[in-house]
Order: C-alpha cells, then sequence, then structure tokens
C-alpha cells in the first residue's frame, strides 16, 4: 500500500470527514490525545487515509494547523517509511499472534526518531481473541506516549473492553451528489453514467473509483443480472438450474450481484408509485414497467428482505448453492 494510493481522495473529503480532520488537528494543538482511537466506517471510506493523516500531524516536527511536508518526519511518512509509524494488516481474514507480539515488544521500546510511536491497526474486527486479548493489555497500560488506531467496519465486531478504552469516530459517507461531480469530472462520464456509478458506489469513493475504472464490467454484470431476474420472473423454472451456474461462476461477486437485484427492486418499487426521480436504471425503463405490473409490493419487500440476509448468510458460511437456490426460487414463486 502506497500513500500514494489513497492520498488522492483528500479533495473530496465529505462534511463528516472534515469535521473529523478539524477535530484531530484540535487535538494536537490543545495536545488532549488520546492512547486509542477506533476509526470506524464502510470499507474504503478513507479510514486509512485519515489515520495516516493523523499519524503524520502527530510526528511532523514543526505541525502548524497542517503537517508541514517538508520536515524528514513528513518526507518519511509519504514514502512510507517511518520507524515510529507501524500498519498492521489482516492476512488470511486474521491478524497474527505474532504481528501482535511484535507489536507488543515494539510498545516497550523507544521510539526511534519521535517523542511517540503510533501503531494503525487495519480491519482490526479481524484479530484473533488471543491477539485482542494481548492487545487490550497494551490499552491498559500505554507505555510511554504510544497512540493506537484501530481502524474498523463495526466496532461492535470488536470486544467491549477494547471499546470503552478507546475514543470512537465514525465515518460517514459521501453524498451522492459530490461523487457523482467528482467522478464526472475525472473520469470524463456523462451524467447518466456517473449517477449509476455514484449510486452503485454507496457512498464511498474508493468504490465509486473502481467502479469507473472497469465501468463496463459492472454495467455488463448489470444486464446479465436484470435479464436473468426477468427470465425467472415469467416462472421460466429451467432457467433456474442453467443460473445456478452463473451463481456459482460469479460466487466472488455475491455481493455485487445482490446489490445489483437491490437497486432494481428499488426501482420496480419506484417506477410502481410513479416516482420516477428516483429510479437510477432509467435505461431499462421498459423491463421496469413490466416488473412493476407483475410483482405485488409485498414481493418487493420479501425479495429485498432475502437480498439483505443473503450478506449475513454468506459470512455465517451458510451453504451457498442453498442461498442462491432458495433466492431464485422466491424470485420465480
Ligand atoms: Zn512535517
Amino acid at each position: 500500500m502506497l500513500f500514494s494510493e489513497i492520498a488522492g481522495q483528500d479533495d473530496i473529503l465529505s462534511k463528516n470527514q472534515e469535521a473529523i480532520k478539524e477535530y484531530l488537528k484540535k487535538s494536537i494543538k490543545d495536545k488532549n490525545i488520546s492512547h486509542g482511537y477506533i476509526f470506524e466506517g464502510a470499507k474504503g471510506i478513507g479510514k486509512l487515509n485519515m489515520a495516516v493523516f493523523f499519524a503524520k500531524s502527530l510526528l511532523c516536527r514543526d505541525f502548524d494547523k497542517e503537517p508541514c511536508n517538508i520536515c524528514s518526519s513528513c518526507i518519511k511518512i509519504n514514502s512510507m517509511n517511518h520507524p515510529d509509524l507501524h500498519i498492521i494488516s489482516s492476512e488470511d481474514k486474521s491478524i497474527k499472534r505474532e504481528a501482535i507480539d511484535d507489536l507488543i515488544v515494539s510498545v516497550y521500546q523507544k521510539p526511534y526518531e519521535s517523542d511517540r510511536k503510533i501503531y494503525i491497526i487495519n480491519n482490526s474486527e479481524d484479530m484473533t481473541m488471543q491477539a485482542a486479548n494481548t492487545f487490550l493489555k497494551t490499552l491498559e497500560e500505554p507505555a510511554g506516549n504510544t497512540t493506537i488506531i484501530l481502524l474498523t467496519q463495526n466496532c461492535n465486531l470488536l470486544i467491549p473492553t477494547i471499546v470503552s478504552r478507546c475514543q470512537i469516530i465514525k465515518f460517514e459517507k459521501i453524498n451522492n451528489e459530490q461523487i457523482i461531480n467528482y467522478i464526472k469530472n475525472k473520469f470524463n462520464l456523462d451524467l447518466k453514467t456517473a449517477r449509476l456509478i455514484a449510486y452503485y458506489s454507496q457512498g464511498v469513493l474508493y468504490n465509486a473509483e473502481k467502479i469507473a475504472t472497469n465501468q463496463n464490467d459492472i454495467l455488463k454484470r448489470r444486464e446479465e443480472i436484470i435479464k436473468i431476474f426477468d427470465r425467472i420472473l415469467i416462472h421460466d423454472k429451467n432457467a433456474i438450474f442453467e443460473y445456478e451456474t452463473y451463481f456459482e461462476d460469479n460466487k466472488d461477486k455475491i455481493d455485487e450481484i445482490t446489490e445489483i437485484l437491490m437497486i432494481w427492486l428499488r426501482d420496480v418499487y419506484f417506477k410502481k408509485h410513479e416516482i420516477d426521480d428516483l429510479i437510477i436504471n432509467i435505461d431499462f425503463v421498459d423491463l421496469l414497467e413490466k416488473h412493476a405490473k407483475s410483482l405485488e409490493r409485498q414481493k418487493i419487500d420479501e425479495l429485498i428482505k432475502y437480498l439483505q440476509n443473503v450478506k449475513y448468510d454468506m459470512k455465517s458460511n451458510v451453504n451457498y448453492k442453498l442461498i442462491i437456490d432458495n433466492m431464485l426460487m422466491l424470485i420465480s414463486g
């Protein structure tokens, strides 16, 4: 991970993130810095970017409102090469005990060249219980000027004793208009495409950039999914078996697929109630009209509820084929 990859998001911070930035800078000015922080927010929303900015500000030798960007400390952080900034990420879906053990050892060592050491733990909800417990001890007896920043998508997944010892900072999503303007200009898109992408990004700039870079992928998948939905909806039972393979082949894309289906169902609902302004898939309006006629409101609600659970079921290791079969049966039923 290079700083340059995440630094580009600086120019489109949401109001919430601007406020977080101001708050963190003020805490440095007031010398009111906690030992532990939790940055909570969606994947790709900019938590790591903000944590690195905070670390840079804390370590800067000439901090005044902003990090100076020219001192040796700022330069080392910009090249992700500062001996007192440690970034720990999960591997194989869990943060290894060894990584935390290394952290403990280094916590009790003096900083190399600053008066402070900073630890950023990315995806901290992936810490094993053992790692989390070891880590908790560090938070209970903070040695010297150590600041630990835990990044997580959901702080309910962290053990409560850790949460209670940290300051929680919540990252809210960026509004759609900001994302639309940003990607429209950056990728030279027409308004319709920018709107579509912004909606699929769910308020996360990183997602929007990713989709915009591979826009044909998601637009192509959207068309596939809508057509599958249409075929199953007209009670083509054969299609169910045929599409099992499609879903098996795209297992790693299931989040995106359920998202596309949910947005489609939402559009069907809006079409049904003639709220055309809110429709996203405006280029498929004929099909929307057809589905709006054939789907009852209760059925739409039922399907959306099922799709919301798919994500959860996937995480709790419910049999994938079963999830998909039930979903397809529900659409056709
Ligand atoms: Zn500096």
